[in-house]
């Protein structure tokens, strides 16, 4: 059985800010079923040891970055976790990262982790188990495989995958002593970066493999639009690079077994309608002549929620209604607060996160929206394609992957599942969102694609297989 442990700073269900903790919390199961032997090794914020309660002590160190630590183990939902105990980095209470602003000694703070990781990776803990591969993620966990690989005569091996490469872990050059790194590798094949200290750019190169979490991603990083100054490492290292999709919780996201909705399935779609129903209820809206797209994201730039507010007067003239819910910077959740004054009946936001009312709007409406910038794999619209409700996307990242456009061809085929557009920008947005509105006036089609859309393949099945086969090429 191949050992892997993970190393992540975030893992459902015990620490989430974002997608990252969706992924490292689904792949130990969907892994285990590869015969995969997979750890979860994470820091030990406050209070969750307490969370998991049973924990043994496996490892412990006097002096680690300037405090004592230890590794205590323990499990979740039959997941085995490591957690990191070292109160001096991590004990705070101001959110994981630091919240407002970042706690200036994160660099610190996960260069130390990155190093105990390592640790345990080559060396194993007091319990014996011996990983036979080191799987970090993003930036906090990016200097684990470069201390793998500075230090000489261990046979672990190592992967590294990229969530989001606009996180980096940039630190002043003067900070190198206080994170440990090695003098000689400051340079520009090490983790050196415009005269600062890269903690991404040192495990990209030091990682025996690298993945990311779409196949468009993967080749996206590589050119200069999408690498973040990176796409030069990203194309050195082209021939190790992997890109596999994220999967979707199918149990949690199951329109024929979902306590918040009215269920339905594939064959049934009928129980849609009043779903469709009562979502209008719930936000007072008027009647929908044409399609109901529904928005569940971050209220950000890069999820081009700006084109959103562009294109709805039209949408609602052509007949469409909107539903928004989602948090984020003031000025987007301002633009499509507007949107409820001057298309009254016609749209609804709910400022806040919510997951239970996420699943009504997945159940209740027609399509999605995600006319994201960049998205490196993106959940939302697979979500999207398991519910019935139409995705409509940029062609760009994961999205690009898991959507199937109905152009002609696609429509004879019987194959689409949704309507992707290039450019994102707020025309190539109109015109996809006409295309939705004939569609969508063509019932028995748009029945048929929702059909389609829900028998799309959105679990962990074939990326779990495609992870125990890197592991497996690795080590022979
Ligand atoms: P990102 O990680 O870039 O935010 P993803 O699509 O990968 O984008 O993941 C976002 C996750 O957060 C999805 O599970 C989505 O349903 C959820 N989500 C985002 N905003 C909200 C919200 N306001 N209420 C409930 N769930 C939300």
């Amino acid at each position: 059985m191949i050992k892997v442990l993970s190393v992540a700073s975030e893992c459902v269900p015990l620490v989430k800010t974002g997608g990252l903790a969706d992924v490292v919390g689904a792949l130990p199961r969907a892994l285990s079923e590869q015969g995969i032997d997979m750890r979860v090794m994470l820091p030990a914020y406050p209070d969750l040891v307490k969370k998991i309660g049973k924990v043994t002590e496996i490892a412990a160190e006097k002096d680690l970055y300037g405090g004592s630590a230890r590794v205590m183990k323990g499990a979740v939902d039959g997941v085995t976790v490591l957690l990191l105990d070292a109160p001096h980095l991590f004990d705070r209470k101001g959110g994981i990262y630091g919240n407002p602003s970042d706690y200036p000694d994160n660099p610190e703070r996960f260069a130390a982790f990155s190093f105990a990781a390592a640790q345990i990776g080559m060396h194993g803990g007091r319990d014996g188990w011996v990983p036979d591969v080191l799987h970090a993620h993003d930036w906090q966990a990016a200097l684990a495989p470069a201390f793998v690989r500075w230090a000489e005569n261990t046979r672990l091996k190592t992967v590294l995958t990229v969530h989001n490469i606009a996180f980096q872990g940039i630190a002043p050059s003067s900070r190198m002593g206080a994170m440990r790194l090695p003098g000689w590798a400051y340079n520009t094949n090490g983790y050196e970066y415009w005269g600062n200290i890269n903690v991404l750019k040192a495990g990209l190169l030091a990682a025996d493999k690298l993945s990311t979490v779409s196949p468009s991603y993967a080749s996206e990083l590589m050119r200069g639009e999408f690498g973040m100054g990176l796409d030069g490492v990203m194309r050195a290292r082209a021939a190790d690079m992997l890109g596999i999709l994220n999967g979707v919780d199918t149990d949690v996201w199951n329109p024929a077994d979902d306590a918040a909705i009215i269920a339905y399935s594939a064959k049934s779609v009928a129980a849609k309608a009043k779903n469709r129903a009562a979502l209008i209820a719930e936000f007072e809206l008027d009647d929908v002549p044409g399609p109901l797209a529904i928005v569940v994201s971050r209220l950000t730039g890069q999820k081009g929620i700006d084109l959103i507010a562009d294109v709805a007067p039209e949408f609602v003239t052509d007949g469409g209604g909107l539903v928004i819910l989602g948090t984020g910077e003031p000025y987007f959740e301002e633009r499509i607060l507007g949107l409820t004054q001057s298309l009254p009946g016609r749209v609804a936001v709910r400022i806040g996160y919510d997951e239970g009312m996420s699943h009504r709007l997945f159940a209740g409406g027609d399509a999605v929206l995600v006319p994201s910038r960049f998205e490196p794999c993106g959940l939302t619209q697979m979500y999207g394609l398991r519910y019935g409700t139409i995705p409509v996307v940029a062609a760009t990242g994961g999205l690009n992957d898991t959507v199937i456009d109905a152009n002609p061809a696609a429509v004879l085929a019987d194959s689409a599942t949704g309507f992707t557009f290039h450019p994102t920008d707020a025309l190539a947005l109109r015109q996809a969102l006409r295309r939705m509105c004939a569609l969508y006036a063509d019932q028995k089609a748009w029945r048929a694609m929702q059909q389609r859309a829900m028998k799309s393949d959105v679990s962990w099945s074939a990326s779990s297989k495609a992870y125990a086969s890197l592991y497996a090429g690795l080590i022979g």
